[in-house]
């Protein structure tokens, strides 16, 4: 902004208190030249009365001591406008060497105030809009290699002012390993001068060890061959920002995940159910439609089939209805002490028939003397087992064995594993025992099941705070385990 200085010229007689203008400093004050008389109460009534005592004072102080006077202050000219000035006066004096006056300039400076104010307004909102914004600021001269950085900047990042060096490599080294090659690539475009402005978000190593999410706003000032000369950017804090847009991802993709699995459920669970229904149907349309052609023997065993495909549907739906309960939560488990060797006697006895017929042999491994106690529901810990154990004698070889066995862990834990003699699981076909419908080719064979006792065994040794899980060896065998809270003490 240029001042346009307007001067004007005058004069002081301190004997008649009379001032003297020159033309131009009329018109400067607003008057017509010769249009006022002027003295020195005038031109202080013109002064700004915020001005008005300093100027008194020092104009009196020049004219005491017949020294310079200069002031820089407002006046008002005659039509209400408020101007800047600068008054300089220099003392006279007779051949004699007494005062006779001061000889004085008046400049106008009004539009060099008016600019300097300008800025400072202009300085002063764009800090209150930093400082609103809570933004950080940053300006690289890449000529002269400058670099500057706002305190905040420091702040965000968990330093003081000044405790990082001014200089862009400080900061790029804060800067997360993984954002580098993107960071190098948005300096590479701006060279090439792709882009004018950028939004870049990365994220920078905060003092306390953590990675803060910045959004780096960047332009670039180019000079007349379009080289970029200086880049300038304001850095936010988007931590917060980004933390929920992940807490969004993760909850969808979760939200996701479950109605996958369920669609999956379903899918299957009508492919099971058909699988026996249509087995009860065909057959009972074959003993429908008989004319007398079906023996008796093939009556027996159409009959048979459509009791155990009824049997099947029956133990489908009560797994499945079992699985629903416990994942809606709703399958109320009594969580108590209960001595462990008793539970296991139960089990045992329970599946000692179908073993028996299969002349697998049981084996009990544990202790005679004590029992540790489990913390557990009851009747839900014996349907675990049961199926474990059951498991156990279905998959064995004709004649194999079944160790049962008990060990306390370090952790104040008990593992209760139950190992047979059995084809052992493919390593491939592990990572599904435990999922719902899951049979690894069990479904084909005239073995009978669900596919759904271990899903809901782990769902249920899970709600009582245990883990379940398994070792396999093909060819040789697989043992079951379930680790249970102890109740930390040994009865006898
Ligand atoms: P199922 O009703 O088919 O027995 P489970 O959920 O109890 O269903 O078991 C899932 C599948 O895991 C079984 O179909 C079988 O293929 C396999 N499996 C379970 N226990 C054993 C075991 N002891 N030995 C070999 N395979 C087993």
């Amino acid at each position: 902004c240029q001042t346009v200085a307007k001067v004007g010229s005058w004069e002081y007689d301190p004997a008649s208190e009379k001032v003297w203008w020159s033309d131009e400093n009329y018109r400067l004050l607003g008057y017509e030249p010769g249009e006022v008389d002027p003295d020195f109460d005038l031109v202080l009534a013109m002064t700004h009365p915020d001005d008005r005592t300093e100027v008194l004072s020092e104009w009196q102080e020049a004219t005491e001591n017949r020294s310079a006077y200069s002031g820089e202050f407002r006046i008002i000219t005659k039509n209400g406008e408020t101007r800047w000035i600068i008054g300089q006066a220099t003392p006279e004096f007779d051949p004699a060497g007494n005062w006779i006056g001061h000889v004085g300039s008046t400049t106008d400076v009004t539009e060099r105030k008016r600019a300097e104010q300008a800025l400072t307004e202009s300085e002063e909102r764009f800090s209150l809009a930093m400082k609103g914004a809570n933004d950080g600021l940053w300006d690289w001269n890449l000529e002269t290699g400058n670099f500057y950085h706002s305190p905040r900047w420091a702040e965000m990042l968990g330093y003081r002012s000044g405790e990082l060096p001014d200089s862009d490599e400080a900061w790029e080294a804060l800067l997360h390993p993984d954002d580098r090659p993107r960071m190098t690539k948005f300096q590479t475009d701006f060279v090439k001068g792709e882009k004018e402005s950028y939004d870049l978000e990365v994220r920078f190593h905060h003092k306390d060890g953590h990675y803060v999410d910045v959004l780096s706003r960047v332009i670039s000032v180019r000079n007349s061959e379009g080289v970029p000369i200086r880049m300038v950017g304001t850095n936010s804090d988007i931590s917060a920002r980004k933390k929920a847009e992940q807490e969004l991802i993760a909850a969808r993709e979760l939200a996701e995940a479950a109605s996958d699995a369920k669609s999956q459920f379903l899918s299957s669970m009508s492919h099971e159910l058909r699988t026996p229904l249509n087995a009860i149907l065909g057959f009972g349309q074959l003993l429908d439609q008989d004319e007398g052609s079906v023996t008796p023997q093939d009556h027996k065993m159409f009959t048979e089939e459509i009791l155990k495909s009824g049997h099947h549907l029956l133990d489908l739906v009560n797994d499945v209805l079992d699985l629903e309960k416990i994942e809606s939560g709703n399958l109320p488990l009594e969580i108590e002490d209960r001595e462990l060797t008793p539970l296991l006697d139960t089990c045992v006895k329970m599946v000692g028939g179908d073993a028996r017929q299969n002349g697998i042999k049981i084996i009990n491994h544990w202790p005679e003397d004590g029992s540790p106690v489990v913390r557990v529901d009851e009747l839900r810990f014996k349907q675990t087992l049961l199926n474990l154990l059951s498991n156990a004698v279905k998959y064995n070889r004709p004649n194999g064995e079944i160790v049962l066995d008990w060990h306390q862990s370090r952790g104040g834990s008990v593992r209760i594993s139950v190992s047979d003699t059995g084809e052992g699981i493919p390593k491939g076909l592990r990572s599904k025992v435990f999922e719902p419908f899951e049979r690894l080719g069990a479904e084909s064979s005239a073995t009978p099941g669900t596919g759904i006792g271990l899903t809901i065994a782990r769902e249920l040794i899970e709600s009582m705070g245990g883990t379940i899980g398994f070792e396999s060896v093909v060819g040789k065998g697989s043992t079951f385990w379930v680790e249970l809270p102890s109740a930390d003490q040994k009865l006898h």
